[in-house]
């Protein structure tokens, strides 16, 4: 199992958190997201606990809410002590909403508007992470009008390839995120930072990529930030407190991937930072960790029912299921991997091999290609792996298809934290 969630009860069903799936998919209908809170906590904890043991506690994890973002998400990583990174005013409004201190939120985004800004400066966010000169300006004159100083972080491209999909690879020079540090531009918005009367120069921010399986990038980033922040002090004597290396730590979604241990990142990124510090006699950092799928993608799963299955002699064959791009875009964009199993036959042996395939009008909807299997037949309940992070969050009402409902399993009970849309919903806002 791909997941510490899983197991097969006695009936040879798939269980998520403790709960029967094939019961979950019985009482709320289909699709349906089902997540593991037990888990989820238990990553945190994970998480916390690296940083207490392998860097004295000084730092702080913060939660890539665009993974996963709902109220009930952000009641429980605020119980468990994170703070959390936030890319919209919407999901400040939704974090506000369900009770999340806005001092322990970080605000990033490459292109913040104005309105988003002040929005930010108004209730209190702890941190606005600055992408770019005209934000810098737009934050200090907004700073001022609203008599405010702003704690900021300047988002650098360390220049690191972490080496994953083109799309989820954000640290090289050729990326819309962040100040170059090749170019100078870094260390120009920084001395502008710097200068800034209602700006609080707080530190700096690199996000090198998603889906990261190895040390290596996350250690070679650190090098380059401490020695940008080194440069910083030669030129300005500004010795900035904090340090934060984003996210983009890697999960599981097959079973032949490996998952690096939370301890074992931190104390290797930890003594590398210790190094360099001590080689430039540096004072250690406050650092910030920005985990989003490693938190949510292995807690949650995605159950849909089999509507039909097609075979075509010597090609493939596809399995329909009454969900698909609109609920989990993420093969259609990435050709992501994702395990099937059919929860209604999880005891038994995967000796098929079938495509999963959505119902919206669009041949790239597609969940997953030449999957293995448990032979699926009509009215089956299949169950996809690893949907915790970035399905709910970029489900769209494509075909005017309704978003599924989200229940929170703990210790075995489910409740609803998300309702299903209706078709009242989907037209709320026509006229
Ligand atoms: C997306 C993102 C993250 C989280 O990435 P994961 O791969 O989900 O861990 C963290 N920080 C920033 C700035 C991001 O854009």
């Amino acid at each position: 199992m791909v997941s510490d969630s899983l197991a097969v009860n006695s009936l040879g069903h798939l269980t998520c958190g403790g709960a029967d799936c094939v019961e979950l998919a019985k009482e709320f209908g289909t699709p349906l997201y089902v997540f593991d809170e037990g888990l989820i906590r238990r990553t945190c904890r994970d998480f916390k606990r690296s940083i207490d043991e392998y860097y004295d506690g000084n730092g702080q994890v913060l939660y890539a809410s665009k993974a996963f973002a709902c109220k009930e998400i952000y009641r429980i990583i605020s119980s468990e002590g994170l703070g959390a990174d936030v890319v919209s005013a919407g999901e400040i409004y939704t974090a506000l909403a369900a009770g999340f201190d806005p001092a322990n939120l970080f605000f990033h985004g490459n292109n913040k508007t104005p309105e988003e800004i002040e929005y930010a400066i108004k209730n209190g966010v702890g941190r606005i992470v600055v992408d770019n000169m005209t934000e810098l300006d737009t934050i200090e004159t907004l700073a001022k009008e609203n008599d405010e100083k702003v704690r900021v972080i300047l988002r650098i491209k360390p220049g690191i390839d972490a080496h994953t999909h083109n799309f989820i690879r954000t640290g090289q020079i050729d990326s819309k995120f962040g100040f170059a540090l090749e170019n100078g531009e870094a260390m120009e918005a920084a001395e502008k930072t710097a200068k800034y009367e209602n700006l609080v120069l707080m530190g700096f921010h690199c996000h090198i990529g998603s889906q990261i399986f190895t040390t290596e990038p996350f250690k070679a980033a650190a090098r380059v930030m401490i020695g940008f922040m080194d440069e910083f002090r030669q030129n300005t004597g500004i010795v900035v407190p904090e340090l934060n290396l984003g996210g983009g730590f890697g999960v599981k979604y097959l079973d032949s991937d490996g998952q690096l241990p939370f301890e074992v990142f931190m104390q290797e990124v930890s003594s590398t930072m210790k190094e360099k510090a001590a080689s430039l006699d540096y004072p250690m950092p406050r650092i910030y960790i920005e985990p989003g799928r490693a938190i949510v993608g292995p807690a949650g799963l995605t159950l849909y029912t089999v509507g039909c299955v097609k075979t075509i002699e010597n090609i493939r064959t596809y399995v329909s299921v009454d969900g698909g791009m609109s609920d989990n875009p993420r093969y259609a964009l990435y050709q992501s991997d994702y395990d099937i199993i059919v929860a209604n036959k999880a005891g038994q042996k995967k000796n098929y091999t079938a495509t999963v395939a959505g119902k919206c009008c669009e041949s790239g909807d597609l969940i997953q290609e030449h999957a293995p299997m448990q032979r699926p037949e009509v009215g089956d309940i299949l169950a996809v792996m690893t949907t915790g992070a970035y399905n709910y969050s970029m489900a769209s009402n494509y075909n005017r298809i309704p978003r599924p409902m989200a229940v929170m399993v703990r210790e075995g009970e489910p409740r609803v934290i998300i309702r299903r849309e209706t078709f009242e919903d989907l037209i709320r806002n026509d006229l």
